[in-house]
């Protein structure tokens, strides 16, 4: 079966609609989906000063490229890049190098912020030394660092690289661990709080699914292979990946139904939850946290206490 739209070869089927696509066609779909998600749901407005966390997989580059295209078209916001550094030897620095390039090519100011400068050592040296698993420590020093460095860049909004494959792990994650309260905060555009302490989030690449991003990304030469975090499958969330993926082989369509449902219920989980958070400010670095110290001081301090 050829291209619903024209003759040609297909790349990829829409296994949400069972549409085929061509190279041509399916980047044309893709981009406007995106396109359509930003405008849907005022994602970037007038006068915002984007960052997009670029690490430079397939996610971060489809999203960073997608929105430089709209900021050269539109001109109404402005646009840089931030790239966290967590020290993962022959993985983090290729990717390192990808994201320095693509934003060199393409004159996006990028900024670089390392665990080792921040935090004192690398994750692959602190994982040396702490039996703790590697997205348990690697996870909260990420968010923590782009939330304060997006502040002190004055970024009004920090889009990350988010897509649907993501967000339904993370939902079903919520779920099994009866984490409800987690899931308020979830959705394009988050969180709960206008807090000025939070950068507000967003995540253009909600709706498209990572079999969908990796085409473009592949297609559109952005990336040449499809490198994983070594640690990525060693958690809860590689173990719900693995069962979703099964499950969306098996039954064609499941993601996205996941991931309607849970919109549909979204606004109601925001308004129970409105005001059940505290935001306490941690006692040890002065970062918004729900308790009296943040989880990054706590694993640091772990981490000081172990030489
Ligand atoms: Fe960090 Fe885990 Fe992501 Fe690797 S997979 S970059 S260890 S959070
Ligand atoms: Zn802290």
């Amino acid at each position: 079966m050829p291209c619903k739209n024209c003759l040609e070869k297909p790349v990829i089927n829409l296994t949400n609609n069972n549409i085929k696509l061509c190279r041509q066609h399916f980047a044309r779909y893709f981009e406007r989906k995106v396109l359509k998600t930003i405008k849907d749901y005022k994602l970037i407005e007038r006068n915002d000063k984007v960052g997009v966390a670029v690490s430079g997989g397939k996610d971060s580059l489809s999203l960073l490229s997608i929105i430089k295209q709209l900021k050269d078209k539109i001109k109404i916001f402005e646009l840089e890049a931030i790239a966290i550094d967590e020290g993962i030897k022959g993985y983090r620095d290729k990717t390192l190098e990808r994201a320095k390039k693509f934003c060199k090519d393409n004159d996006i100011k990028l900024h670089i912020f390392s665990y080792k400068e921040e935090f004192g050592n690398t994750l692959d040296n602190f994982l040396k030394k702490s039996d703790m698993k590697a997205c348990s420590m690697c996870g909260p020093f990420r968010r923590y660092l782009l939330n304060k460095k997006a502040k002190e860049l004055g970024f009004t909004k920090l889009a990350t690289g988010h897509n649907l494959d993501d967000e339904t792990q993370t939902i079903m994650m919520n779920y099994f661990r009866r984490n409800i309260e987690t899931s308020a905060r979830l959705g394009p555009i988050t969180g709960i709080s206008k807090d000025k302490r939070f950068i507000k989030r967003i995540k253009p690449l909600y709706l498209v699914t990572e079999k969908e991003v990796a085409t473009y990304a592949f297609i559109k030469g952005l990336i040449d292979d499809f490198n994983e975090c070594p640690h990525s499958s060693d958690s809860y969330r590689g173990d719900v990946r693995d069962l979703l993926n099964d499950f969306e082989a098996r039954y064609p369509g499941t993601k996205h139904s996941i991931m309607t449902s849970f919109l549909e219920i979204l606004p109601l989980l925001k308004e129970s939850y409105k005001k059940s958070i505290p935001i306490n400010e941690c006692k040890s670095c002065g970062e918004p946290c729900s308790q009296e110290i943040c989880q990054t001081c706590k694993i640091v301090e772990i981490l000081k206490n172990k030489g």
